[in-house]
Formats: structure tokens, C-alpha cells, sequence
């Protein structure tokens, strides 16, 4: 079997509620860090350049605590940092694979990590380091799909990978329609015109006005990266 990966350059998107296991008190768990880790470390090996892009919706969400009566600008950056902390947890675990990591914060603190500078993530990129792009924008009022967004376009990443809990775009949400479909590939209009929400607006019509192709798809399953990378039908491709 042929196992030429499909894309030279991805941005992945992780969630942070992704790091989280059902259930438990912690916000990180080292067992599904190291399961998506494992997962971005077996895409690496096939020669693929990853940039990951992780959310911070584990630990705070700026919006949730917004209508609970923070102010919104704060609130937000108070997620951004969220971010910070996932960034970390799996900039650690990649290292202990044995991969070498840059993590670029969008909210400078040059003890932490380096602030993001295009021109050298796509060089640590060349170089086969992971990147991992940490404080969303570094703007309140976004997220960190728009920050996938803006990084895929800025490092000239040929698709975004967007993992999350459910295995594509359905026609109406699964947990609640039975007779709902997955779609295997659908257009940006299509997707815009049936209101199916793949990414927040902002998002979606920075990748659609760019025609940066997106995969929505399920990263719990645990080949589902590299099989998504070599090509083959999982999740929802969407696309001009
Ligand atoms: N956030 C922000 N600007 C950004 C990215 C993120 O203000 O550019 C804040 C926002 O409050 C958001 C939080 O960070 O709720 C966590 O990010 P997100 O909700 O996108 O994380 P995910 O849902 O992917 O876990």
C-alpha cells in the first residue's frame, strides 16, 4: 500500500475540550495528550510539516464567561492563556517522543515561549520542527479556528485539519437526528446556505475567501490523522 501523504504542510486544529476526558475533573489528560501526540508524530514521520493550532475551550471559554457578566476583552484573554497552557502540555509530550517543538504565542512572554514571527515558523517548519501556534490571534473577539485560519494562510499550509468529536458534517446534528448523514465533501456555499456550521463565520469566510480546503473529522478514533493525511475518505472535506 502506497503511503505518500496526500498534503506536504497541515495546520491542525485541536480543541482544548479535545484534551479533556469525559468526565473527569482534570483539564488535561496526559492519556489523550499523549494519544493525539502519538497520532501527529506517526503524520510527521511520513514527511508531512505540522503546525498545530490548539483552542483553550477546557479550561476557559471567553464567551460563557462573558454572559455570566465579565467584560468580554478580558474574558478573552483570559482564554487566550488558556491556550497557553494545552500549548504547553503538548509541546512536553511531543518532546518525550523525541520530536523537536517551537511553540509561537501570539501574546508575547519571551519566558514562556517565542513570539510568533511568520518567517521563522515557516523555517522551523522547513527544518521538520513541529509548530505550535499558542494565544489564539492574540486579539479578544476571535478563536482559535480563526486563528487556524489565519495561520494556515500565513504558512502556506495546504489544508486545515480540524479534529473534533464527531466524524464530519452531517446534515443535521447526530446526537439529535437519527436520520441525519454525514457529507463526504461539501462546498463552502453549500455549507454556508444550509447553515451547517463548520467553523465560526469569521473562520470559515477567512478559509473560504482563501480556498483553504478543510477537514472535519474525528481525531478520537486513533488512526484517523494519518489516514486523513494519506488521503483517504474520513471525515468531510470542504471546499470550493
Ligand atoms: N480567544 C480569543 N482570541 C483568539 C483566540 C481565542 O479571544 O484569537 C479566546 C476566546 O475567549 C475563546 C478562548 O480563547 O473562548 C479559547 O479558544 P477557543 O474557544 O477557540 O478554544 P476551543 O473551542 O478550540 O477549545
Amino acid at each position: 500500500k502506497s503511503l505518500k501523504p496526500k498534503y506536504k504542510r497541515i495546520v491542525l486544529k485541536l480543541s482544548g475540550e479535545a484534551l479533556k476526558a469525559r468526565g473527569s475533573m482534570d483539564n488535561i489528560s496526559p492519556e489523550i495528550v499523549h494519544q493525539v501526540c502519538t497520532q501527529i508524530k506517526e503524520v510527521h514521520e511520513l514527511g508531512v510539516e505540522v503546525a498545530v493550532v490548539i483552542g483553550g475551550g477546557n479550561i476557559w471559554r471567553g464567551l460563557s464567561a462573558h454572559h455570566r457578566g465579565m467584560e468580554r476583552a478580558t474574558a478573552d484573554y483570559m482564554g487566550m492563556l488558556a491556550t497557553v497552557i494545552n500549548g504547553l502540555a503538548l509541546q512536553s509530550a511531543l518532546e518525550q517522543m523525541g520530536m523537536t517543538t517551537r511553540v509561537h504565542t501570539a501574546i508575547r512572554m519571551d519566558n514562556v515561549a517565542e513570539p510568533f514571527i511568520r518567517r521563522r515558523a515557516i523555517d522551523q517548519l522547513n527544518e521538520r520542527k513541529i509548530v505550535i501556534f499558542v494565544a489564539g490571534t492574540g486579539n479578544p473577539f476571535f478563536s482559535t479556528d480563526t486563528t487556524a485560519a489565519l495561520r494556515a494562510n500565513e504558512i502556506g499550509a495546504e489544508v486545515i485539519l480540524k479534529a473534533t468529536k464527531v466524524d464530519g458534517i452531517y446534515t443535521a446534528d447526530p446526537f439529535k437526528d437519527p436520520k441525519a448523514t454525514k457529507y463526504d465533501r461539501i462546498t463552502y456555499s453549500e455549507a454556508l446556505g444550509k447553515r451547517l456550521s463548520v467553523m465560526d463565520s469569521t473562520a470559515f469566510s477567512l478559509c473560504m475567501d482563501n480556498k483553504m480546503p478543510i477537514i472535519v473529522f474525528d481525531m478520537m478514533k486513533s488512526d484517523n490523522i494519518k489516514r486523513v493525511v494519506l488521503g483517504k475518505a474520513v471525515g468531510t472535506l470542504v471546499t470550493s
